[in-house]
């Protein structure tokens, strides 16, 4: 059997050789969506803009009550998860009366509306640990841990389940009918 192109598993660059033979494996044989799905059976019900936000914010108060505050949230459809890695988060400068307030902005790509709330909290905790750490360095993904042990396990699960997008284009806990 031949293995998937290289291309397809772009989103997990950096992973052993060993990891990424098993989830090359996976793929040919069609199996991801059976194996995420018997893990996940359910996707969130964080449906709109406004209960992200409150996700958000119920998070950051738990780990990250003395970060910058958190102005806007929102999922966004533009965002290309290719391009943008797993979401964006941006600071917002601007001048209030004589002082120059930084508002923090978190964006998450739209396709995170339909996928488990294990997935959905990876990508939060992500945008979140941003707001302390900007770099991918050690200081970033133990602060990540230490918000969600799972994380390591949660971000290439989510990677995985990005390839599978790729590879096979269907979406598996999508609401039928839901607008993206
Ligand atoms: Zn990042």
């Amino acid at each position: 059997m031949s293995s998937a192109p290289a291309s397809t598993l772009r989103y997990l660059q950096g992973y052993p050789l060993e990891t990424l033979a098993q989830v090359e494996k996976l793929l040919a044989q069609g199996r991801v969506a059976d194996w995420l799905q018997q893990k996940y059976p359910q996707a969130h019900t964080v449906r709109t803009d406004r209960a992200l936000f409150d996700y958000v914010q119920a998070l950051k108060a738990e780990y990250l009550r003395g970060a910058d505050p958190v102005g806007k949230v929102l999922f966004d459809a533009k965002l290309h998860v290719v391009k943008n890695a797993l979401g964006t988060h941006t600071t917002v400068s601007r001048v209030q009366g004589n002082k120059l307030k930084a508002k923090r902005e978190i964006r998450v790509a739209t396709l995170f509306k339909t996928v488990p709330d294990e997935f959905l909290r990876m990508i939060t905790v992500h945008e979140l640990a941003h707001l302390k750490e900007r770099a991918h360095d050690k200081a970033f993904y133990s602060l990540c841990s230490h918000m969600e042990p799972r994380y390591h396990q949660l971000e290439f699960e989510v990677r995985v389940y990005l390839t599978h997008l790729e590879v096979a284009g269907a979406k598996l806990w999508g609401a039928a009918g839901m607008a993206e």
